[in-house]
């Protein structure tokens, strides 16, 4: 990813037009059959870098924690994103073009692996 967005999600919708990748799918449009929430893709996320100080999404949540780190889309976490059933990457039909290791996204290099493994908040 990226960010992710959590089950504290109250489905206000006022991230997604703050986007700048048009990354963050409502409710109703959520690739994931299973996921209530809004949903972040995380092969588009870019986590703002080059658009803003810090993810805009979370800045304008107003769920406190709502919105949480998630690893690196890059190829070392091909596994993670393709197998797992937390994204709708693992069912798309354009996975394998849209995977981890064939279109790896940008990432902020200052937010530590292991903040990444313990899904801290993003802090805005
Ligand atoms: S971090 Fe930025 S690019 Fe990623 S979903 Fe949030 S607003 Fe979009
Ligand atoms: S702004 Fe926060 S609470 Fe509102 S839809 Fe987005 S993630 Fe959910």
């Amino acid at each position: 990813m990226a960010v992710m967005i959590t089950d504290l999600c109250i489905n206000c919708d006022a991230c997604i037009d703050e986007c700048p990748v048009s990354a963050i799918a409502g409710e109703g449009d959520s690739p994931r059959d299973d996921w209530e929430f809004t949903y972040v893709k995380p092969e588009k996320c870019i986590e703002c870098v080059g658009h803003a100080e810090v993810p805009a999404c979370a800045a304008a949540c107003p769920t406190e924690e709502c919105i949480v780190w998630d690893m690196p889309y890059t190829a070392e976490f091909n596994d993670y994103y393709v197998n797992s059933s937390d994204y709708a990457i693992s069912s798309s039909k354009k996975r394998g073009l849209l995977s981890p290791e064939v279109s790896p996204q940008t990432f902020r290099d200052d937010i530590t692996i292991e903040m990444r493994q313990a899904r801290e908040a993003v802090a805005v």
